[in-house]
């Protein structure tokens, strides 16, 4: 076990006009490598703030933010387009798949545009969906269309998996399978982080973060998480 992510007095203040909007008040955190957290607050709350910056989308405006080695807060625009290029998976809750291409080469797509050595097919695998490579978006369920979203997010081998909501669309049965599929993901070893506003799902994680207006209310390690399937909401 080891720091993987450090938030170090990050905050993130956006300016509208006279407008000061404070989204982040100064956020001290680490999450280790094994861990499995849960980022839950209301709308509003900075959870897709803490999820972009984590995912070198959006830059913190005091502060620093570490990954693994490195001070995401700290890179450059061409630096932060390597860094989600070979660091970040992220999983969102509207799929965000690319409609003309197949579940395969939706994936293909990105083993392409990332140069990583991940097998598309191997990934499809992972999500239980090998027989569907060659159907389209539009032929797959909601949950189907997850768990490609998912195994695009893990052919390039993240160091963590980001989801913001990604079972904020799903009905309860095709969300217990999506949120084991990141259970299952976070036991082979892989460090996991997701933001939702649903507090029955955070049963799963093995750490539970409550964000408020901006600051962590509460933060708890839940040592007997709750298997996907026993996860009702
Ligand atoms: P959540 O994901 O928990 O709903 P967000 O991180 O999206 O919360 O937003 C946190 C706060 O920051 C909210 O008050 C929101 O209105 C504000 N905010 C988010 N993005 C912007 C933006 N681009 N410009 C101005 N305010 C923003
Ligand atoms: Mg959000």
């Amino acid at each position: 076990m080891s720091t993987l992510v450090r938030f170090e007095n990050t905050e993130r203040v956006y300016q509208l006009g006279e407008r000061h909007v404070q989204a982040l008040y100064p956020l001290n955190l680490t999450i280790d490598n094994d861990e499995f957290v849960m980022i839950l607050g209301p709308s509003g709350s900075g959870k897709t703030t803490m999820m972009n910056m984590l995912a070198g989308m959006d830059s913190p405006t005091a502060g620093h933010l570490y990954v693994g080695n490195e001070e995401v807060s700290a890179m450059s625009r061409e630096q932060l387009v390597e860094y989600r290029r070979q660091n970040v998976g992220v999983v969102f809750q509207f799929f965000n798949l690319i409609p003309n291409l197949t579940a395969l080469e939706n994936i293909q797509f990105v083993v392409e545009l990332t140069g990583s050595s991940g097998d598309a097919h191997k990934a499809l695998e992972a999500v239980g969906l090998a027989k569907r490579q060659h159907h389209f978006p539009h032929e797959l369920s909601g949950g189907e269309q997850q768990r490609v979203a998912i195994a695009r997010a893990l052919v390039k081998e993240p160091p963590i998996l980001l989801g913001d909501e990604p079972t904020g669309n799903l009905d309860v049965a095709t969300g217990q399978r999506v949120l084991k599929i990141f259970q299952d993901i976070h036991k082979e070893g892989r460090c996991v982080i997701i933001v939702t506003h649903n507090r029955a799902i955070t049963a799963a994680a093995t750490r539970v973060i409550t964000l408020g207006d901006g600051k962590i209310r509460s933060d708890e390690k839940n040592p007997n998480p709750l298997p996907a399937e026993e996860v009702i909401w």
